[in-house]
C-alpha cells in the first residue's frame, strides 16, 4: 500500500467516495467521474445502466459510458447499504482495499454496487466498481420478506384447495407458458424458481422419467467437488447436517424436494422435439413428446436452455477403435467398477470423469487400469480447489457473498486465480512432482489462470484430485500418453513400440458436445446459427450468450456450477420479467 494507511474509518473514507460520486454523476462532469477512478480501474455492470452485462476498462471509457446511461439509468439515492456487511478493509486478488457495499435506485428499481477503493495521489480512487440491478420496481421477488404476510389460503369449503390449484396449475390444460424451460436439473429448477417468484408462468421439462436423474445416471461412485456451504440452491439452502461433499443421490433427490417445495410446474418424461419462432408473433411453437407418445404443441413467448453442458457425449473416431472386440463406453454411460472386477481398462482422458472412472475401476478390483493422457491436465487436490470459495469462509451474510462474488470484473478475478493457481501448486508441490516423475503432462491454464477460468474457456481440462493422482503416482493405475499409440486393436491398444496394452473396456472420457451443438437438430440451422457463441468469455470476460440475450429473441441459456446458477438465475429472471412486462 502508499503512504496513505487505511487506519481511518473505511467507512467513512466510502461515504466520501459514495458521495462524491453520487454528486459527480449528477453534474455530468466527465473529469470529475474519471478523477473518482484510480489508474487501473474496471467497472462491471450487471442490468443496472443497461439490460446486459458489461465491464469497461480506464477511468475516462468508465466516466464515458456512466455519463452515456445517465439520463436512462437516472441513478439516485446512493447511500452504503443499510444492514448489510459495512464497508471493511480486505485484500482482493493480492490489494488491500476498502471494499464498500452501497445501493442506489433507477429508473428501473433497486441496484446493488460494490466499490473498491484504493488510496492513490493522496486520496481514495475507485479499483472496481460493480452496478447490479436488484429489483424491478413494482414487481420484487415476494420471497425478499413479503410473501408470508401476502399468501394467504382460505379454508375454501366447497370449492377448490391448494392440492387442486397446483394440479391445475402443472396440467396446462387450457393454457400454454410464458416460458418453457427445457432441462429439469441445476440450472433449469433454479430458473423456473426465480421466474415462478417473479409470476411468470414457467413450465419445465425434463425428458428423464424422473426429477434429478442426470445426476443419478451418472457413475456410481459421484460425489460432488465442490462443497456444500457453496452450492446452495435460492430460497432453500441444504440442511445443516449435509455432508461437506454431496454425493449425487442425495442431490438428485433434494431437486425433486425443491420443484414441490417450491411448487414447480415440472414435466417429466417429456422431451423437446421442435421449436420454431414465430417473428411476428413472437413468440415459439414448440413440440412437445409426453411420456405416452402423444404430443403437445405449446407457445411459449421464451424458451430457455438449461439442457446442460453435458449432455452429447464427444465420441472420437479413434484409429482402430471399431476393431476392438472389447467394450467401448463413454464414460456418461459407465456405471459401475464393480462390473469390471478382474477385467482389464483404459480409460482415455485425463479430466474428472477419467480420473474418476480410472479410480473408480482400480479400487472395485479391475486387474489393470491405465488413463490415457492427450494433451496437458490441470491437478489440483481436492483440498485446494476449494481455495476460490474462501469468500464463502467469511463471516457475513450468504446473499452478501454471492453479491461480492458476482462483482469482480474479469482480469481481477483472473488475476485472483492465477494466484490461487501459483499457491494451490506450491501446496500440492509432493503430489506434482510425483505425478511429473511418473509422465503426467501438467498445466495451469494457457495464463496460470487455473481451473475455473478454464471451465469458462472450455468446459474442463482439469482434475480435482479425490485419490486418483496419488495412485497413478503410486503406479495403482498406469499411465499411457495418447502419442506413444499407434492405434487401437481387437485385443486394446498398440503401442508404437510394438507392445499391445490388453484391454477388455475402453472408456472414453472424452468429454461433451456444447450446448448450442445440442439444440441445433432442435432448432435447425438457421436458428442456431442466429443464436451466435455460446461458452467462452467474450473481450470484456462476460460468457458469451450465457443467461444474457443471444442472437435469437427469446431464446436463453443457462448452464454452470451450482453457485453460478444460483447467482444468474437471478440475472436472468430479471431480463425475462423487464421482457414479460414491456420495459425492454
Ligand atoms: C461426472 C461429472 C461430475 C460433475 N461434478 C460437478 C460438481 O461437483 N459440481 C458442479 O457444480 N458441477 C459438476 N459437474 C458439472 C455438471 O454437469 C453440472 O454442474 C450440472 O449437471 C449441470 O446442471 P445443468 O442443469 O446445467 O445440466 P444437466 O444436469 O446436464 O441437466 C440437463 C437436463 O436437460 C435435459 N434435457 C436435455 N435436452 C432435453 C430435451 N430436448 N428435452 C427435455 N429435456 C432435455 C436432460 O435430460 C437433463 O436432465 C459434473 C459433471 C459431470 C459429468
Amino acid at each position: 500500500m502508499d503512504s496513505l494507511a487505511i487506519d481511518a474509518s473505511a467507512k467513512a473514507t466510502a461515504q466520501h467516495w459514495l458521495d462524491a460520486f453520487s454528486k459527480a454523476l449528477a453534474s455530468g462532469d466527465k473529469q470529475a467521474i474519471a478523477a473518482l477512478f484510480a489508474g487501473e480501474c474496471f467497472w462491471r455492470d450487471i442490468l443496472a445502466f443497461d439490460w446486459d452485462l458489461r465491464m469497461m476498462t480506464g477511468a475516462l471509457k468508465i466516466a464515458e459510458r456512466l455519463l452515456s446511461h445517465v439520463a436512462k439509468t437516472a441513478p439516485r439515492e446512493f447511500q452504503l447499504a443499510k444492514d448489510r456487511t459495512p464497508p471493511r478493509v480486505v485484500m482482493r486478488a493480492g490489494t488491500d482495499c476498502i471494499e464498500a457495499l452501497f445501493t442506489f435506485e433507477s429508473e428501473v428499481g433497486p441496484c446493488n454496487g460494490v466499490v473498491r477503493l484504493v488510496p492513490e495521489n493522496g486520496t481514495y480512487r475507485a479499483w472496481t466498481l460493480a452496478t447490479l440491478l436488484d429489483e424491478i420496481r413494482g414487481h420484487e421477488d415476494p420471497a425478499n420478506g413479503k410473501r408470508w404476510q401476502n399468501v394467504d389460503w382460505k379454508r375454501n369449503f366447497g370449492g377448490e384447495n391448494w392440492a387442486d390449484r397446483r394440479e391445475k396449475a402443472k396440467a396446462y390444460a387450457d393454457r400454454d407458458p410464458a416460458v418453457l424451460v427445457v432441462g429439469a436439473a441445476q440450472a433449469g429448477l433454479m430458473i423456473a424458481a426465480r421466474l415462478s417468484m417473479l409470476g411468470i408462468d414457467t413450465l419445465t421439462i425434463d425428458r428423464e422419467q424422473r426429477i434429478g436423474d442426470s445426476w443419478r445416471r451418472r457413475y456410481h461412485a459421484l460425489t460432488l467437488h465442490n462443497e456444500t456451504r457453496v452450492n446452495h440452491l435460492p430460497y432453500m439452502p441444504f440442511p445443516r447436517s449435509w455432508p461437506v461433499f454431496i454425493p449425487k443421490d442425495m442431490l438428485a433427490n433434494w431437486f425433486e424436494l425443491y420443484v414441490e417445495a417450491m411448487e414447480l410446474n415440472v414435466w417429466s418424461g417429456t422431451e423437446l422435439t421442435k421449436a420454431r419462432w414465430d417473428e411476428e408473433a413472437k413468440r415459439w411453437t414448440v413440440t412437445l413428446k409426453r411420456p405416452d407418445g402423444s404430443e403437445r404443441i405449446m407457445h411459449p413467448r421464451h424458451v430457455v436452455f438449461c439442457n446442460g453442458v453435458s449432455t452429447i457425449p464427444k465420441m472420437p473416431d479413434l484409429p482402430g477403435l471399431k476393431e476392438f472386440k472389447g467394450t467401448v463406453s463413454h464414460s456418461g454411460k459407465y456405471g459401475s467398477g464393480l462390473d469390471w472386477v478382474g477385467k482389464k481398462a483404459l480409460v482415455l482422458g485425463t479430466g474428472t470423469s477419467g480420473h474418476d472412472v480410472a479410480q473408480d475401476l482400480a479400487v472395485s478390483g479391475a486387474a489393470e487400469v491405465s488413463i490415457i493422457q492427450n494433451g496437458q491436465t490441470l491437478i489440483v487436490s481436492l483440498k485446494e480447489a476449494q481455495a476460490p470459495y474462501a469468500l464463502y469462509d467469511e463471516d457475513i451474510s450468504f446473499e452478501d457473498k454471492d453479491l461480492i462474488a458476482a462483482s469482480f470484473p474479469f482480469p481481477i478475478y483472473q488475476r485472483s486465480h492465477q494466484r490461487i493457481t501459483k499457491m494451490n501448486a506450491e501446496n500440492d508441490k509432493t503430489l506434482l512432482d510425483g505425478l511429473v516423475k511418473r509422465g503426467f503432462k501438467l498445466t495451469s491454464g494457457p495464463q496460470g489462470d487455473g481451473w475455473q477460468i478454464m471451465y469458462g474457456r472450455r468446459g474442463g481440462g482439469y482434475y480435482f484430485d479425490a485419490g486418483c493422482s496419488q495412485m497413478i503416482v503410486d503406479g495403482k493405475v498406469g499411465l499411457i500418453q495418447y502419442g506413444d499409440i499407434e492405434r487401437f486393436c481387437a485385443e486394446g491398444a498398440r503401442m508404437k513400440d510394438g507392445t499391445v496394452k490388453q484391454a477388455d473396456l475402453i472408456v472414453l472420457a472424452t468429454g461433451y458436445l456444447g450446448q448450442k451443438e445440442a439444440v441445433r437438430p432442435l432448432l435447425g440451422d438457421e436458428i442456431t446459427d442466429r443464436i451466435g457463441p455460446v461458452w467462452g468469455f467474450d473481450e470484456e470476460g462476460e460468457l458469451k450468450g450465457m443467461w444474457r440475450p443471444t442472437g435469437q429473441p427469446g431464446l436463453w441459456f443457462l448452464a454452470g456450477g451450482l453457485a453460478q446458477c444460483r447467482i444468474y438465475s437471478k440475472v436472468l429472471a430479471l431480463q425475462i420479467k423487464a421482457r414479460e412486462i414491456g420495459i425492454v
